[in-house]
């Protein structure tokens, strides 16, 4: 625990002598299968099976099926069910918000991470160190899930998927004005949004709600479960309708979320002239947008932009930060640079959440 001074005895007096100080790395180290805690016997967010995983949310990247004991928040737990099954692991613990628990020789805490519902940043303390590994996540807010907190640590684990000076996403509530807007100019027309089927979908949805939007809105099949699911926690998303069986003339002047892959298939023929929307962070890079035929591009992202990621490496006034899964390399030198040790992880297997709409690492470097 930090602050905590162990009382002196011959003991241990004795072991101060022979035992070296404990390292950041003696807690949390990178491995093959992700980030392992040794001394407390788990790993967080395992890519591969292990025997102990600690989970930091939902999205398919960061919680896998097949490990022996999963412990999340209820609502990572239930989205890995609706996902993966009853099975999804051999046994489950659900944690919550500022709930500190013990597991062998460190004690771990969860914190809102602001990302997606239930997600969390996850705090591992051992003697007087407070590493915090935050999984994905987002300062800006969002009314569909407990907002970001920032948690003083030692050693802060910032992922970098927007980690260029270019990403600044801005308010989400300009690109829902932007969406109603092209909904208003074309009303013989469909809107077609691409969006993450966990969180991303259902954050748009709210916003739209919270723009004074109050049409029903359509989703695709492959959206409902989660879309009840969060309905089901207390989201409030309105009136809410499937697309199968509807009319294509029915659907002129509506607004349907459906994943961003089924934006450009055939699935798309039952909608009049659709006009194809995407809610991206990547959506700021006009290439990517053209690329993927989006007429309509939404900067609306559930992780931290540029700003965000600096802001809150600040704010935890951490003396060290580890950066994992994007563009390490432009925050590790801003970290270098205001004279914080920084590192890259090099962590492998994060950054494809569902639908694998992320680029590949580097792809958008140069943009
Ligand atoms: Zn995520």
């Amino acid at each position: 625990m930090r602050g905590s001074s162990p009382r002196m005895t011959a003991k241990n007096l004795c072991e101060a002598d022979y035992i070296p100080k404990m390292r950041p790395q003696d807690i949390l180290v990178p491995v093959a299968a992700g980030l392992c805690c040794k001394p407390g016997d788990f790993y967080i967010d395992p890519v591969r099976p292990v025997e102990r995983a600690v989970i930091t949310h939902g999205h398919s990247d960061h919680a896998r099926s097949g490990h022996g004991a999963v412990l999340a928040t209820q609502e990572t737990l239930d989205m890995m069910r609706l996902r993966y099954g009853d099975n999804f692991a051999g046994r489950t613990q659900a944690i919550a918000y500022g709930e500190e628990l013990k597991l062998g020789d460190v004690t771990i805490k969860f914190h809102p991470a602001g990302h997606v519902l239930g997600s969390a940043q996850i705090a591992v303390s051992c003697k007087d160190i407070c590493i915090v590994a935050s999984g994905d996540y987002k300062d800006a807010p969002d009314p569909t899930c407990a907002p970001f907190e920032v948690v003083p640590c030692d050693v802060f684990i910032t992922e970098a998927t927007f980690g260029l000076p270019v990403f600044r996403h801005g308010d989400a509530a300009d690109e829902i004005r932007k969406l109603l807007a092209s909904v208003a100019l074309f009303p013989e027309r469909a809107h077609l949004v691409g969006a993450y089927s966990l969180g991303k979908a259902q954050r748009v949805i709210a916003l739209l709600r919270l723009a004074g939007y109050d049409a029903p809105i359509y989703l695709h099949g492959a959206m409902e479960k989660i879309t009840r699911y969060y309905e089901s926690r207390g989201v409030a998303l309105g009136e809410l309708r499937l697309v199968k069986g509807i009319k294509k003339a029915d659907l002129a002047g509506t607004i349907t979320l459906a994943p961003p892959s089924a934006t450009s298939d055939v699935w798309t023929r039952r909608f009049p002239d659709p006009v194809t929307a995407f809610a991206s962070g990547w959506m700021r890079v006009r290439a990517r947008a053209r690329q993927r035929g989006v007429e309509l591009p939404l900067v609306i992202s559930d992780h931290a932009d540029w700003n965000g990621l600096t802001a809150t490496i600040d704010a935890t006034g951490a003396g060290e930060i580890w950066v994992t899964h994007g563009q390490e390399d432009a925050l590790v030198h801003w970290c270098t640079a205001k004279g914080l040790a920084a590192r890259p992880l090099d962590l492998v297997g994060y950054g494809d959440e569902d639908e694998s709409d992320a680029p590949p690492v580097g792809e958008d470097a140069g943009a």
